[in-house]
């Protein structure tokens, strides 16, 4: 059941994955964008949107540690939702009462 395909799962493509393959050797060893410790082999490694896909991004672009890359999509998600909820917060528009 508990297989490594957490990427796919969250709905990435075959490009992402083939895209994270060839940056991943790149990224051993040098900071993490996010929270700037050095990524490990051994480590789990995501390939990051420096444009988030929520805000439109479409190509992965940097490596950075999984759980930082999760960290900052949940807090983005969060944010999201609780915009939408404003922005689509019911008015009372009508005013024939
Ligand atoms: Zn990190």
């Amino acid at each position: 059941m508990a297989s490594s395909t957490s990427a796919t799962a969250k709905g990435l493509g075959y490009k992402h994955q083939a895209r994270r393959k060839r940056l991943l050797p790149g990224a051993y060893g040098r900071p993490c964008p996010m929270c700037g410790a050095p990524m490990l082999q051994g480590q789990a490694l995501d390939l990051d949107h420096t444009i988030p896909r929520a805000l439109g991004g479409t190509v992965g672009d940097r490596i950075t540690h999984a759980s930082c890359n999760r960290r900052a999509g949940a807090v983005l998600g969060a944010k999201r939702r609780w915009g939408k909820k404003a922005a689509a917060a019911p008015m009372p528009t009508s005013q024939d009462w």
